[in-house]
């Protein structure tokens, strides 16, 4: 169970240690547990049994680099062990003759926010987080992982986490982090549909060596850049992970099948290249490099007006699903906001500062789920493409500081701050 090691942080003798349970153990679980690990006990109760996350790849941009070189780096995260991919380019091709439509250097936007943009292999980066999370050596205690603890309903009032085995956890503070299907937030806030995009995306990983040496797909593996080829109602996003030894793809297109019911189902490369047959022929070419692919619909979920209630809270993919882009730097976002609000917290008040982390998120969640809307592929017969989307958002994106906004929050509502300012390793106190 718990291991305790003697805190750095003297203030926290001080503070009461919350008992927090978090349900579900992706990249919210984990990032959460990590950060919250220094001030309170922390149980994660992960319904699979491995706990693994899928094949596939994400980016993620500069406000979650931000958060993971400060507070989490500081709890124990290292990029190297995620095996990052720093990102250097962005082109966008013609998905036809592949012609450069559009290209800039990342210099660009990571000076301007001052943080990198990483790739990484969703496998590396839920590996480091939660080995990081559960590390004997971390800050605090050592969270408590429950494998095969599947999670039916949160009771509030309460705070009873009843799983489906019959067997219950009690905590102080109990989060949901089961991803888009939530079954702690479906509990608590009446049933909450998630909204098909009408698309899907097929996503495979493929050796970088294996297209290095093809000189018709070496061009895709010549810079850690992120390509996009952008047909009028498909798109093909590439960019390098896992220390660059895999190129990851995900090929979004219109999809109104009965598959969009299912989740992560495999289907065959020959289909996935089909899909895209009538762009560029180096397409069929690299995509049929794949051994194997998975599918995933698209599906997002109109944005909550509270994810709060009493002492439950919900993050991540729980709390905001949408399309690909942002929903997993949201999830470090909320990982922040959580270790903020509830540093320094005790049983009386609690849920008022889980009332200021509401205020924080719900409009950021929000406007980030409107935004990665209208910037989706959509699903026309127009042939006219518009090549201006790509960038339009990303402002509200990147520049975004977490740790500050929550600082600034809780200074508003008048909590008083003892913090250690990951960045710099001072001490915030107002
Ligand atoms: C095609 C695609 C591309 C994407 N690209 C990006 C990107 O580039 N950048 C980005 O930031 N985001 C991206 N995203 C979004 C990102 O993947 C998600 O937002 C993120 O993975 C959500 O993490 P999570 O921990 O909230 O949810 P999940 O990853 O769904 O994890 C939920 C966890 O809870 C467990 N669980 C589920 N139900 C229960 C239960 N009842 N009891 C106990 N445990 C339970 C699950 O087993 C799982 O471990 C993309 C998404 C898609 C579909």
């Amino acid at each position: 169970m718990c291991q305790t090691r003697p805190n750095p942080s003297a203030h926290n003798e001080m503070n009461t240690r919350l008992k927090v349970i978090i349900c579900g153990g992706g990249i919210a679980g984990f990032a959460t547990a990590l950060l919250l690990r220094e001030d309170h006990d922390v149980t994660i109760l992960e319904s699979s049994t491995l706990n693994q996350e899928l094949g596939a790849a994400i980016t993620l941009s500069m406000n979650a680099s931000r958060l993971l070189r400060s507070s989490l780096a500081r709890a124990g995260f290292d990029p190297v062990k995620a095996r990052y991919v720093e990102a250097e380019k962005f082109q966008e091709l013609h998905w036809q003759d592949l012609s450069v439509l559009l290209e800039w250097e990342m210099e660009m936007v990571t000076k301007k926010y001052n943080e990198p943009w990483w790739y990484f292999s969703r496998q590396d980066v839920h590996g480091e987080l939660k080995r990081a999370a559960l590390s004997m050596d971390g800050l605090g205690t050592t969270p408590h992982l429950e494998l095969g603890a599947q999670v039916e309903r949160v009771e509030i009032p309460g705070n009873i986490v009843h799983l489906k085995d019959g067997r219950t956890f009690a905590g102080d503070v109990i989060i949901g982090a089961d991803g888009i299907r939530t079954a702690t937030g479906n509990s608590v806030f009446g049933e909450m549909k998630s909204v098909s995009q009408g698309l899907s995306a097929y996503r495979c990983m493929i050796p970088s060596e294996r297209m290095r040496k093809d000189p018709d797909t070496a061009m895709l593996v010549d810079s850690a850049k992120v390509l996009m080829l952008i047909g009028p109602d498909r798109r093909i996003v590439a960019y390098p992970c896992s220390s660059w030894e895999f190129m990851n793809f995900v090929c979004i297109f219109p999809d109104d099948t009965e598959r969009r019911q299912q989740w992560g189902t495999n289907v065959t490369v020959e289909e996935m290249v089909e899909q895209f047959e009538d762009f560029h022929p180096s397409v069929a070419k690299f995509l049929g490099m794949a051994t194997d692919t998975g599918v995933w619909s698209l599906r997002d979920r109109n944005p909550l007006s509270t994810l709060v209630k009493g002492t439950f809270v919900l993050i991540g993919d729980a709390a905001h699903a949408m399309g690909p882009r942002q929903g997993g730097c949201q999830a470090i976002e909320d990982a922040e906001a959580l270790r903020v609000v509830l540093k320094g917290a005790t049983l009386e008040d609690v849920e008022r500062r889980l009332a200021v982390f509401d205020e924080l998120r719900v409009e950021r969640v929000r406007t980030v789920i409107e935004y990665t809307r209208e910037m989706a592929p959509k699903k026309t017969s127009e042939q006219r493409v518009n090549h201006k989307t790509t960038q339009t958002y990303s402002d509200y994106y990147w520049r975004y500081k977490m740790t500050q906004e929550a600082v600034e929050a809780m200074k508003k509502h008048g909590f008083a701050l003892n913090l250690i300012n990951p960045a710099t390793g001072e001490t915030i106190i107002s």
